[in-house]
């Protein structure tokens, strides 16, 4: 028996990848789609079948609602895995694939809308007895509204776009007199990102770490949670590497943390893999920040220290059966870390593009989730990440010294990467002590990334 019969797979890269690993060892058909930009790329040969979809934009191809529900009809797909990013938290398009009889393999369009505005997202957790960070719960039309309510609020604050997402759409606010200057240039970044323009305004939390917790909930109510991941290497507010368990926490102040995550999924009728995002303040208080409706980047972290397939879950979940699990069925094994490798600037964190020329991974010694092989252009049409790195080791400093170790063995040409910043994070003191928190790598950056 098994969850579907064919699969179609909205995405690319490294995570179009993942899926399709995952629907082989069930035994599952994947269709996979591809921009022109993609013809060559391995998510392409790796499925059962390939369609193209259109041209190299996003917009064109990848985010062409219409494009993907004609070619899951014509390919007779019964369901479709929407990765991340693109249309994984689109309600328009789960709604679509509603009334097409298709299995979208996440939660319901009402959910994923409620989630995606982090300002309603607010108003839920709170119902919920989950303390929000402090701020307003509700959009700021006009920049005389911004100003009156940061009075209250007090500086500094983080204006953000409540349809944010991938760190993009917020900007730290010192004074009046800044947050007067950028009003109405967030207000319309956000509506041309995210096609909608509600800004709200948070307190800005200082030298906070970053700590989520991986939630799984199926079709009858069950609700578990699979531990946290600690997220606080960050540059331009995005993760670049991630661990668990976080080194942050003790047993007592982890369990808080957990059971209010779970209070919150409760709340409101979640289905689906999902992740509830916290920030912690220097005081070890901790405040629900988001929550994202899909798998996420850094899944693998939960995998390695449980033992558990969370594309699997996620079919089991979309098929309606039940989870069939207990919470003490589900341990923290060990410590996990993952590296993001980016093609990207080490200096500017901006992206660079090109054919990577040569590409060596030491295939044995740790799992290696990339979205290019040897030969592949990085294009500058999509999220420049090349692929992750985990390791699972029996404690955090021997997944550690393997990290090390595996950096030193990765040989990648062609385009500027992140490895020789990835390497120096992993022998800096406050990496290896596990005191760092989201302001590392912007203040450490300098040395970071000397050769
Ligand atoms: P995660 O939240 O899983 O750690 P990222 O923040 O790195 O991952 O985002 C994953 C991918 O999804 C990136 O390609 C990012 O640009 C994209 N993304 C995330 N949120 C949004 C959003 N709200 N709108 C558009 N793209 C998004
Ligand atoms: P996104 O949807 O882009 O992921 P988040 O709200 O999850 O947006 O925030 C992304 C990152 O930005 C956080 O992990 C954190 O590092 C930083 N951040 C967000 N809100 C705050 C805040 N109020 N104070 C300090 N840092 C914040
Ligand atoms: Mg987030």
């Amino acid at each position: 028996m098994s969850y579907f019969r064919k699969v179609l797979i909205a995405n690319r890269g490294e995570i179009a990848r993942r899926i399709i690993r995952t629907c082989k060892k069930l035994g599952i058909d994947t269709v996979a789609v591809y921009s022109e930009a993609d013809a060559e790329a391995p998510h392409v040969s790796e499925a059962t079948e390939a369609v193209c979809i259109g041209p190299a934009q996003a917009k064109k191809s990848y985010l062409n609602v219409e494009k993907v529900i004609q070619v899951a009809k014509k390919t007779n797909a019964d369901a479709i895995h929407p990765g991340y990013g693109f249309l994984s938290e689109n309600p328009e398009f789960v709604r679509r694939c509603e009334e097409e009889n298709i299995v979208f393999i996440g939660p319901s369009a009402e959910t994923i809308r409620l989630m995606g505005s982090k300002l309603e997202a607010r108003v839920q957790m709170q119902k919920a007895g989950v303390k929000v960070v402090p701020g307003t719960d509700r959009s700021l039309d006009s920049v005389e509204e911004a100003v009156l309510v940061a009075n209250e609020l007090g500086y500094p604050l983080m204006l953000k776009a409540s349809a944010g997402g991938g760190g993009i759409g917020m900007q730290l606010v010192h004074d009046q007199e800044e947050l007067i200057k950028v009003f109405d240039g967030t207000k319309q970044k956000a509506n041309s990102f995210f096609n909608d323009g509600t800004v709200f305004l948070e307190k800005w939390i200082l030298n906070p770490r970053h700590i989520e917790v991986q939630i799984v909930a199926d079709t009858y109510g069950n609700v578990l949670h699979l531990f946290e991941r600690e997220c606080s290497v960050q540059r331009r507010n995005q993760k670049v590497i991630e661990e668990s368990p976080s080194p942050f926490l003790d047993d007592a102040l982890r369990k808080e943390l957990l059971e209010a995550a779970v209070r919150g999924v409760e709340q409101i009728n979640y289905t689906n893999v999902g992740t509830m995002e916290f920030i912690f303040d220097e005081n070890k208080n901790f405040y629900f920040l988001e929550m994202n409706t899909r798998l996420q980047v850094e899944h693998p972290v939960t995998e390695e220290i449980t033992g558990l397939d969370l594309v699997e879950w996620q079919l089991k979940i979309a098929a309606k059966k039940p989870l069939a699990v207990t919470q003490e069925e589900i341990n923290q094994t060990g410590h996990a870390i993952e590296c993001r490798l980016y093609a990207e600037d080490p200096y500017t964190f901006f992206p660079s593009p090109g054919v990577i020329s040569s590409l060596e991974l030491p295939e044995n010694e740790a799992r290696f989730d990339f979205g290019y092989i040897n030969g592949s252009a990085v294009t500058p049409f999509y999220d420049p990440m090349i692929g992750k790195i985990i390791v699972h080791g029996i404690s955090r400093d021997h997944a550690l010294a393997k990290m090390q170790k595996v950096l030193e063995e990765i040989d990648i040409h062609g385009v500027k990467t992140n490895l020789l910043l990835l390497k120096k994070i992993m022998r800096n003191d406050q990496f290896m002590d596990g005191s760092y928190t989201t302001a590392f790598l912007e203040k450490n950056k300098g040395q970071l990334v000397k050769e």
